[in-house]
């Protein structure tokens, strides 16, 4: 199954914080590989930006090396010569006025020009208003802004206005890379391109929902930015977030960035508080590695390093019909997934002892990228009507081939977005504030108490109370399953 690839317009790409982090590790790689696979017109162009007193020869070097060790079988691509090619550097500081005219003077006129913030958001302001004020940016000029989208309802206005003083809008492209994922936007294909499952995407035939984001690592490394923000608001309050929306969501009119996001903010909307015996939050006690408290180096932390809850949606669709959600570090496996569990025939016409389940639509984000439904048939051979449970595997591997299993990473298809100025993955700023609205009483009644997150082994399933959370409404978590 040959995927059509159509070449993106010009562009003019500046990435703030090219030496940083995650532009080594996700964005340089993710333009590379785009690259490669010849999305680029000839004279498209990379511009890293940051304070190191780096040249265009020792950026690209540096560029080189971040390939080879973040996707290393492409280290040696024929490929790769003319992607550096389209790099060069130029140092700045987001703090100062020097090397801004430099930078305008730099940009080409009548091409896209999109300038990538991955720089802490406390410099958003600093780059938005220099790019206005040295005439950097021209009128149609995107900007790219990282994950975390403030701290809290206020601090996410103070950065939406600050924005929105120089860009328009639908200039301002918030990524939240789980929408980048290829069975995430899959999950919209599903709902709204087959007439299956949509009849039945309600509270009459679904009985609940899960969705669970499981990580094995700890927080070492990212223990000063993560025991400031912990899993409710680095996770939650975008990435589960956004699959809640997704799942919930009413039909939009159209696939248009902003039918899509006036259906998610509906979503956002319509959740009810949390009542606090709906959440669990549990941070991880030591194993064979540290405890959470000793790898952010604070015995006294009471930041979560797992939450459960459960979420109603006040709306007619959704009535009754509880979301669960967890996420968590040092858990016994890495594996995200999202369960849609229907409800029980009406009237079941076989024995107790067939042994029926309920359906599952499972959409598997990682690993194996897939959906899987899970249907009850009658287990084969001669002794009476017993069933059993077989899935209808929907992996991407198995059904597309080679190119299904070689999939474009979440940063391939959201930087091309945002060169096609499509912003149907991004977040919309009334959206970001809607998740703070409804996640900041959770954490203001946390940060009021003076109770602690409920300690967990590092390997398992979260804390029991994560499981109680399930168990006393009678129903359970799917096992937590790479
Ligand atoms: P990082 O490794 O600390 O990199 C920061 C980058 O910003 C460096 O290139 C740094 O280069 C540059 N910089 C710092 N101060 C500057 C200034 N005054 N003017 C111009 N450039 C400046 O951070 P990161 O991990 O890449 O994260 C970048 C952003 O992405 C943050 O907002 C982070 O929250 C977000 N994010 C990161 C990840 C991840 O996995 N790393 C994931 C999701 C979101 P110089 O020191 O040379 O100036």
């Amino acid at each position: 199954m040959a995927s059509r690839l159509i070449q993106v317009d010009d562009f003019d790409l500046v990435i703030f914080g090219a030496t940083g982090d995650l532009a080594r590790r996700k964005i340089l790689p993710a333009l590379f590989r785009r690259h490669a696979a010849g999305q680029f017109p000839p004279d498209a162009r990379i511009i890293g930006a940051a304070r190191s007193p780096l040249d265009d020869a020792a950026f690209r070097k540096d560029v080189a090396a971040a390939i080879a060790e973040f996707d290393p079988p492409r280290a040696q691509s024929p490929e790769l010569p003319g992607f550096l090619e389209r790099l060069s550097y130029i140092a700045i500081d987001a703090g100062g006025d020097a090397g801004w005219p430099d930078l305008a003077a730099r940009m080409r006129k009548g091409v896209v020009q999109a300038f990538y913030l991955s720089v802490a958001p406390s410099l958003f302001g600093d780059i938005a208003r220099r790019l206005a004020d040295h005439s950097v940016a021209g009128a149609d000029a995107r900007i790219v802004a990282e994950k975390p989208f403030g701290r809290d309802l206020d601090t996410a206005r103070a950065l939406n206005r600050t924005l929105v003083r120089h860009f328009a809008e639908a200039q301002i492209y918030r990524i939240d890379h789980y929408l980048g994922k290829e069975t995430v936007q899959n999950l919209m294909a599903v709902r709204f391109a087959n007439m299956l499952f949509e009849p039945l995407w309600n509270a009459l035939y679904i009985d609940h929902v899960q969705i669970t984001v499981a990580e094995t690592v700890g927080v070492a490394g990212r223990g000063a930015y993560y025991d400031h923000a912990g899993a409710m608001r680095d996770m939650v309050q975008n990435h589960l977030m956004q699959l809640v929306c997704l799942i919930a969501m009413e039909p939009p009119w159209h696939f248009d960035p902003d039918a899509v996001r006036d259906e998610k903010l509906k979503v956002i909307r319509a959740l009810e508080p949390v009542a606090p015996a709906d959440v669990v939050r549990g941070q991880y006690a030591a194993g064979a590695a540290p405890s959470y408290a000793q790898d952010v180096d604070n015995p006294h932390s009471r930041t979560e390093s797992f939450v459960a809850l459960k979420l109603r949606i006040a709306n007619w669709r959704w009535q009754g019909v509880p979301f669960y959600l967890r996420t968590g570090k040092r858990l016994l496996e890495r594996s995200s997934e999202i369960a849609v569990v229907f409800r029980e025939p009406p009237h079941s016409i076989f024995d107790d002892s067939a042994g029926h389940k309920a359906n599952q639509l499972v959409i598997r984000l990682q690993p194996n990228e897939g959906i899987n439904l899970k249907v009850m048939i009658k287990e084969p051979g001669p002794g009476g009507m017993r069933l059993v449970e077989v899935p209808l595997d929907m992996s991407f591997a198995e059904a597309l081939g080679p190119e299904g299993a070689d999939m474009p990473d979440a940063y391939e298809r959201l930087i091309t977005d945002v060169i096609r100025g499509n912003q149907t993955l991004f977040m919309r700023g009334d959206e970001v504030e809607a998740a703070w609205a409804w996640i900041d009483p959770i954490i203001a009644s946390w940060e009021n108490g003076s109770a602690r997150p409920e300690p967990y082994q590092p390997g398992s399933s979260g804390p029991d109370e994560a499981l109680a959370l399930m168990h006393r409404d009678g129903r359970r978590w799917r096992e937590i399953r790479a």
